[in-house]
């Protein structure tokens, strides 16, 4: 067994990182400037983006989308129950409704055709403006359905791709355009100090130019040019105020390090599809877990490795599964609560654990186990060994015939 605490999630950060940052500070630019728009023009290169804006978080992003588009009071957006909070809040931050569809099992993200039984059925006044789904655990949702679906209605879609940093749909990487050019696609993508990228906390909105100029603005106080050209030399003081705009620009001394993160995303992604390859070896053997899913057409970009129980064959439950681990000093945890579980969310529309039955069955058995660049063979390994004689010693099938147990 490990004597220290694995972590769940550390963030790599190099020695580039800092002397970039260094250099910032040492400048006489430290918010938004010359190193932001250099961040944005690379980010936009790497995942072939038409334009996009760097904001201070995912949510930010999410939030200045809905903006953008014109969503707001009385509108409706369809969404995931199987995400993280903020995904959901920005809906009603806005004062539209968010409405729920439940995931399909195996990848857990949002179930186009539940997407389509919900549109038979809301009264023809219902304003729906927009999909919102999630690309969960870093594994691209079905986009080509909800795209048909998108185009027929007039929906936009707004993609919260927090995880699918670097991930393709079809071959298509995440945060390019789609063929339907119809479709009006914003993408989210954070920056937090877990995500696959980190610049401690940040965010990139990447779609079409007129919409990512739109969420400037809204991104920066409503102001129609933003401070760096403001004070720039050949730039006049005068600027306009076009909404009531948030405060969500991201800073050089953050863009500083996130423009070495970059750098460093395809040997950060390698690494993490190695380490899932040896965690899916180990656990594929065993009947007492399911691995990750994974369909043909996707790459993935593993942010998370979600292990999942066939609690009929433990003698556990999850939670005592994670309390194993920590005994075993691996960290875990859980991705996600369901919306619909939430306090907030449950008064405000009366939902019951069972209204999203996929969800809330696969959240009392999921797990996510550590994967992080920095991670070593030993450390995969040693999550590997707990794991295993966590099922060995609580799977049903050990139970039942110590003689059948393995090692
Ligand atoms: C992390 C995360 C967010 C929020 O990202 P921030 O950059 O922290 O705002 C949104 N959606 C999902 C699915 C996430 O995991």
């Amino acid at each position: 067994m490990r004597h220290t605490l694995l972590p769940f999630s550390p963030p790599l950060i190099g020695d580039e990182e800092i002397a970039e940052v260094v250099d910032t500070l040492r400048s006489d630019w430290i918010t938004t400037g010359p190193k932001t728009k250099r961040f944005e023009e690379e980010f936009a290169a790497v995942v072939g983006a038409p334009a996009s804006l760097a904001v201070n978080s995912c949510t930010a992003a999410l939030h200045v989308a809905l903006a953008a588009l014109g969503i707001g009071q009385g509108d409706a957006v369809i969404t995931t129950p199987m995400t993280f909070c903020s995904t959901v809040h920005v809906i009603e931050q806005v004062g539209a409704k968010p409405l729920l569809v439940d995931v399909e099992p195996d990848t857990l993200n949002i179930d186009p055709e539940g997407v389509r039984r919900v549109l038979q059925h809301v009264p023809a006044s219902s304003r729906i403006k927009a999909i919102l789904p999630v690309h969960l655990y870093g594994h691209p949702c079905n986009m080509d359905p909800l795209l048909d679906i998108a185009r027929e209605f007039g929906f936009a879609i707004i993609e919260d791709a927090a995880h699918a940093l670097p991930a393709r749909y079809k071959g298509r990487i995440i945060g390019s355009p789609c063929d339907s050019a119809s479709v009006k696609v914003l993408t989210c993508f954070s920056f937090y100090a877990t995500k696959n990228l980190t610049t401690g906390e940040g965010g990139m909105l990447t779609g079409p130019p007129e919409f990512v100029d739109e969420a400037r603005i809204w991104s920066l106080h409503g102001m129609s040019r933003d401070a760096w050209k403001r004070y720039g030399a050949e730039e006049s003081w005068y600027y306009e105020v076009a909404c009531p705009g948030f405060k969500y620009n991201l800073a050089d001394i953050q863009a500083a390090i996130g423009l070495h993160q970059l750098r460093k995303l395809p040997d950060f992604h390698a690494r993490r599809t190695e380490i899932v390859r040896q965690y899916n070896e180990a656990f594929s053997q065993c009947e007492e877990f399911q691995i990750p899913a994974k369909r043909a057409e996707v790459d993935h970009a593993w942010h998370l490795y979600v292990l999942r129980f066939n609690l009929d064959r433990m003698t556990i439950s999850r939670n005592q599964f994670i309390e194993e681990l920590k005994a075993r000093n691996i960290s875990s945890s859980v991705h996600f609560i369901p919306i619909h579980l939430h306090r907030y969310y449950r008064d405000r529309y009366g939902y019951k654990p069972y209204d999203f039955p996929v969800a809330h069955r696969e959240f009392q058995r999921i797990v996510s186990l550590p994967v992080f660049p920095a991670m070593t063979d030993s450390d995969v390994q040693d999550v590997i060994e707990a794991v295993l004689d966590i099922a060995r010693r609580h799977g049903k099938i050990a139970a039942a015939s110590p003689s059948a147990a393995r090692g």
